[in-house]
């Protein structure tokens, strides 16, 4: 720890940056020629598709003979994109990387049209020829996981003209969806607001969160205004395209044979409906550290009540607290040591034998990811600039990288992949022990303070509101599936019920709050935020059982890890020892956040 600044002044060109903060990305290709090879190695590819069409119902052998083609295919794809998006991502202003990635899209595009025949044609093999394939067929057993994911999908498939019909519909179909992206990213405008300093300042969707952590609070309540005042201003538009959105659902799920839209979304991961009920029956039976966590903002801020404009305040007092790059990483290195030697050591790879591409330079992407496809190491781009948050960024990310290493190095390329169900666990498990780790080893005050409220804050934004926001989209499509019109009334009524509801009586809703419902991108995803709940609270399962050296806890966790998706979602995290079907892991996570609030409340 160190007091020393963030770097400041104008940025550096890339060539200025010493290789050791960049990443290798020569790993994939030694030069742009060796794409351009692979390139063409995809194009022939491309051309011999067509001659598997019509034969897969053949023979186990000839099935075996198209899975192992298109493993091939889908390998090389997945590192001539790799490699143009992580050229373009470390300077954005270069064209010719540009070039090679919409050449990449292109393609891709040319492959999914070429290979479109494929689902279809192995959903019209009966069920038990597939089953005898996989029987009788040497090297076929290892897709059967792969092979069972398709066929499951017979039952909610119609027939060939029906399906046709179907695909015809989909651009329209996307159309509510279209229409609010473009109303959100392109065209809303919030007005500017007087600054801290006096001086006008436009509110961009960019800006907000900025300005929400302002200590000024008229300054919050200005930007809160001027951001929620435009959508309350478009509701009667912004609830037509939600509806619009909901009606889709309904019309597709209908179309094909689900109870509803809910088990239409849970379908294709085989996620149990119980899971979703679970989320949301075991957080509002554990409100109470969320309120308490409220409470304890009023009480250090000193108000009547908590206004929607309080609720992004800092609560630490930001001591000039900042991470060097080569402590940051020691740091990490060091809280992963509970991960075992095996880990550690790769671990060790991955922090220093470039996969991560450390500093910002001019053009680079913003921002910070893991990239990774089939066949190499992963990559980190990361935009380091020595602080605490920045810390746990680098852990999360080298969580991904790591998953993703693992799964390289020990599933076929078929199951080289993971869902969106299982993978913020191995991030979040990495944050989780990082925090842990430095609770016990920094005893400086206003760095445990703040450890201690990134945590707390990780879990109102992860569980809590996306739990909340997972009951709202339940209640609007239930409301829809019954012939209740998605009114503006209805949908901000129910915003309002559920915020009085889970932040309890310290908090003041204000009117304006309620058209939350008009600003989440995610309802256009249907059934998607729960998964932000679940993910977090099994990590915290996962890395309490780790902590506590429960038996056999990390043997389970690292081979969670190997498995890529050669398993359903849930049945993978079963193995890893938690049950998202229960609610010990959510009760778990809401009891870990009363604990951190009595660390805080010991050291005020
Ligand atoms: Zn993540």
């Amino acid at each position: 720890m160190t007091s020393r600044p963030a770097q400041t002044g104008a940025l550096p060109t890339r060539e200025k940056i010493d290789s050791k903060f960049k990443w290798t990305l020569e790993n994939l290709y030694s030069s742009d020629r060796e794409w351009e090879e692979d390139y063409n190695v995809v194009e022939r590819m491309i051309g011999e598709i067509a001659g598997f069409r019509g034969t897969l119902g053949n023979s186990g052998e000839q099935m075996l003979r198209w899975l192992h083609f298109a493993d091939d295919m889908n390998i090389i794809t997945g590192r001539l994109g790799n490699y143009a998006f992580r050229r373009y991502d470390e300077n954005t202003a270069n064209t010719h990387y540009q070039g090679m990635m919409d050449r990449v899209m292109s393609q891709h595009a040319r492959t999914s049209a070429a290979t479109s025949w494929v689902v279809p044609e192995i959903l019209s093999i009966p069920r038990d020829t597939v089953e005898t394939f996989i029987r009788d067929t040497e090297g076929l057993e290892v897709y059967a996981h792969h092979l069972d994911e398709i066929i499951r999908m017979q039952e909610h498939t119609l027939t060939p003209s029906e399906e046709e019909l179907l695909a015809l519909s989909l651009e329209a179909m996307a159309g509510p969806s279209n229409v609010f992206s473009m109303f959100n990213d392109a065209d809303i405008r919030f007005g500017t607001i007087t600054g801290e300093d006096g001086g006008e300042i436009e509110v961009t969707k960019g800006r907000y969160i900025q300005l929400q952590e302002s200590h000024d609070r008229r300054v919050r309540e200005d930007a809160y205004r001027a951001l929620y005042s435009q959508y309350g201003t478009w509701k009667n538009t912004l609830s037509a395209m939600l509806s619009g959105q909901v009606k889709k659902e309904m019309f597709f799920a209908r179309a094909r044979k689900y109870s509803d839209t809910r088990t239409m979304a849970l379908y294709e991961d085989n996620i149990p409906e119980a899971v979703y009920d679970n989320v949301v029956r075991t957080v509002n039976e554990n409100l109470a550290p969320l309120q308490r966590s409220v409470r304890l903002r009023k009480e250090i801020l000193g108000l009547d009540a908590v206004r929607p404009w309080d609720l992004y305040v800092p609560l630490a007092s930001e001591a000039n607290i900042y991470f060097p790059w080569e402590e940051a990483v020691e740091t990490v290195r060091e809280a992963m040591q509970v991960l075992g030697p095996a880990y550690s050591r790769d671990l060790s790879i991955g922090l220093t034998e470039g996969w991560i591409d450390v500093y910002e330079n001019q053009g680079k992407t913003s921002g910070a990811y893991s990239a990774w496809t089939y066949g190499a190491h992963p990559f980190v781009l990361m935009n380091y600039t020595n602080t605490l948050k920045d810390v746990f960024t680098l852990a999360h990310e080298m969580g991904h990288a790591m998953h993703s290493y693992y799964t390289w190095k020990n599933q076929p390329p078929v199951y080289g992949g993971y869902t969106i169900f299982c993978a913020e666990v191995a991030s979040t498990c990495n944050e989780m022990l990082l925090v842990e780790h430095m609770l016990k080893t920094r005893k400086d005050r206003d760095l445990q303070l703040q450890l201690l409220f990134h945590f707390i804050d990780t879990i109102r934004g992860t569980v809590y509101n996306q739990a909340l926001f997972a009951e709202f989209e339940q209640f609007m499509h239930r409301s829809a599936e019954r012939g209740t019109p998605l009114t503006v009334d209805l949908l901000s009524e129910k915003m309002t019920e559920l915020y009085a509801r889970y932040l309890g009586s310290d908090f003041g809703m204000d009117p304006l709050y309620a058209m939350n419902w008009a600003r989440i991108p995610h309802f256009y995803r249907s059934f998607y935020v729960f998964q932000y709940a679940t993910g977090l609270s099994a990590a915290v399962a996962i890395a309490r059982n780790i902590l506590d050296g429960k038996e056999g806890a990390l043997e389970q966790y690292l081979n969670f890890l190997k498995s890529g998706s050669s398993k359903y979602s849930i049945d993978l995290l079963g193995d890893a020892g938690v049950d998202m079907t229960s609610s010990d892991p959510i009760a778990a996570t809401a009891a870990l956040m009363d604990e951190l609030l009595d660390r805080v409340e010991d050291l005020r």
